[in-house]
C-alpha cells in the first residue's frame, strides 16, 4: 500500500539531460533538500536539487505531519542531555520552525491542511510523568503556553500544528522553483567530489554542495546518521471527529491524530521490535503494524485500514540535526531523528546561511562535527 501523503498525484520533474553547472548543488528532494533550495534560491543563489527517485518519496512521505516544538525527549531529559542552555536553544530553533512554516504556507499560499490546534503529550507511566510534568513546569516558567493535566497525566501544547506533509513540500518546491531553483527527479547523486556532484551519466560542477538525503548521507559523505524505520497505517474517514489534536505519548514512542478529513493516522511502537527496525527498506514491519491495529481496536476504531507504510528516517547520535560544513565546499542539514518536520525549514535557513559565508549562533549547536 502507498503512503497516504503519496496517494495525492503530482507532477513530475524532469530528469537531469546531461552536464550543468550551479552555485550549488542540494542532494536529496525531501522537506530540508527542497527548503534548502527554497532558502537559498530566495538568497540570489542558483541551485539546482538533484532527487534520486520523486519529491517527498523518503521520510518526507511517509511521516506523520505532527509540527511539534522540541526533540523527540522531553525538555528535562534534553536538558540533562545536551546542557540546559542548549535545551532552550533547541526549543527555540523549533519554535522558529513553526513560525517559518506559518510563514512559507501563507506567502505562498500552499494549501496543505495546517491546523494548529496545539499536540497533548502524554506520559506512558509514572516515571515519565515526573519528567513531563517537571518540563512543562520549566517551560512555563520560561515563558512557553502550555496547560498541566495532571488528572490524566498529560500536558497540552497549544502552539503545535499538523500538517499534510506532502502539500507543503510541494507547495514549497513550486515557491524553490519560482525563485530559480532548477528540480531534478530521477538523479541518483553516486560521488561527492570537490567542486562537483556525480552522477552515473552526468556531472554537476557546483560551487556548494548540501547534502539532505538524512538516512543515506553516509553512502556520501562522512556522516554519523544511521537508518532507522517507523510504521504508520491510516483509516478510512469516521463519520465525526474523535481527536481534537496530535497525540504524542510513550516518549514520543507512539503517535495518533485525524487528519481534517477524518481519517485516524497511528504511528510509533517501534520500541515493541528496536533490533529489527533499523535499516534502509522502507518494508511493513507486522509485528509493529498488529500494535497499530491493536490500538485502533482499544479505541473502538472500526473504520477499515486503507493505507499501511514504513519510512526511514535518520538518526544523529545524539538525536540533534547535523547541519554546517563538512569540510570546504560540503555542508550538510540532516539527521534529523524522528522530527525533520519540526526542524528542516528552521535548519535550512540556517544552511543556506552558512553556505553564503554568514555566521550564526545556532550553528554551534548543530555542528557536523560535534562530540
Ligand atoms: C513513520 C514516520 C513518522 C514520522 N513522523 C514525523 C512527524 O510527525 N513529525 C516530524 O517532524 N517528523 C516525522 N518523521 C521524520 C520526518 O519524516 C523526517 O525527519 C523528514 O522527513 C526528513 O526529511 P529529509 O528531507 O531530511 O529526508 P527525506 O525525506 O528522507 O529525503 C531524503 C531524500 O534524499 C533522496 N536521496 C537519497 N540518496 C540520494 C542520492 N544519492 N542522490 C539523490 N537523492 C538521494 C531520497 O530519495 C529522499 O527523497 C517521521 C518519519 C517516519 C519514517
Amino acid at each position: 500500500m502507498s503512503t497516504l501523503w503519496l496517494a495525492d498525484p503530482a507532477p513530475a520533474r524532469p530528469a537531469l539531460p546531461g552536464d550543468t553547472g550551479a552555485d550549488v548543488a542540494v542532494i536529496g528532494g525531501g522537506i530540508a533538500g527542497v527548503a534548502t533550495a527554497y532558502f537559498l534560491a530566495r538568497r540570489g543563489a542558483s541551485v539546482v536539487v538533484l532527487e534520486r527517485a520523486s519529491l517527498g518519496s523518503g521520510a518526507t512521505g511517509r511521516n506523520a505531519g505532527f509540527l511539534l516544538a522540541g526533540v523527540a525527549e522531553n525538555f528535562v531529559a534534553a536538558s540533562r542531555r545536551y546542557g540546559e542552555p542548549a535545551a532552550e536553544r533547541v526549543w527555540r530553533v523549533t519554535r522558529r520552525n513553526q513560525d517559518l512554516v506559518r510563514e512559507v504556507v501563507a506567502r505562498h499560499a500552499i494549501a496543505c491542511d495546517i491546523e494548529w490546534n496545539g499536540s497533548l503529550q502524554i506520559a506512558g507511566d509514572d516515571e515519565e510523568w515526573t519528567e513531563l510534568l517537571a518540563s512543562a513546569v520549566a517551560l512555563l516558567r520560561r515563558g512557553y503556553k502550555l496547560e498541566i493535566d495532571e488528572s490524566s497525566q498529560c500536558v497540552f501544547v497549544p502552539s503545535d500544528g499538523a500538517l499534510h506533509p506532502i502539500r507543503l513540500l510541494r507547495g514549497l518546491a513550486a515557491a524553490a522553483e519560482a525563485a530559480g531553483a532548477r528540480i531534478y527527479e530521477g538523479a541518483d547523486v553516486v560521488q561527492v567530489a570537490p567542486d562537483a556532484v556525480r552522477l552515473a551519466t552526468a556531472r554537476v560542477t557546483a560551487k556548494s554542495v548540501v547534502i539532505c538525503n538524512n538516512a543515506y548521507a553516509s553512502h556520501l559523505v562522512e556522516a554519523r546518521i544511521r537508518p532507522v524505520r517507523g510504521q504508520m497505517l491510516a483509516t478510512a474517514p469516521l463519520s465525526q471527529r474523535i481527536l481534537a489534536r496530535p497525540v504524542y505519548a510513550h516518549r514520543g514512542m507512539r503517535y495518533w491524530r485525524q487528519t481534517p478529513d477524518l481519517r485516524i493516522l497511528v504511528g510509533g511502537w517501534r520500541d515493541v521490535a528496536a533490533d529489527e527496525e533499523v535499516g534502509e527498506e522502507e518494508r511493513l514491519n507486522e509485528r509493529v503494524q498488529g500494535f497499530l491495529d491493536g490500538f485502533l481496536h482499544e479505541s473502538g476504531i472500526t473504520a477499515p485500514v486503507t493505507q499501511r507504510w514504513a519510512g526511514i528516517m535518520g538518526f544523529s547520535h545524539d538525536g540533534l540535526p547535523y547541519v554546517g560544513r563538512l569540510r570546504a565546499g560540503v555542508f550538510v542539514n540532516a539527521g534529523f531523528t524522528g522530527h525533520g518536520m519540526g526542524f528542516a525549514l528552521a535548519t535550512s535557513e540556517l544552511v543556506a546561511a552558512l553556505v553564503c559565508g554568514e555566521a550564526s549562533p545556532e550553528a554551534q549547536l548543530f555542528d557536523p562535527a560535534r562530540a
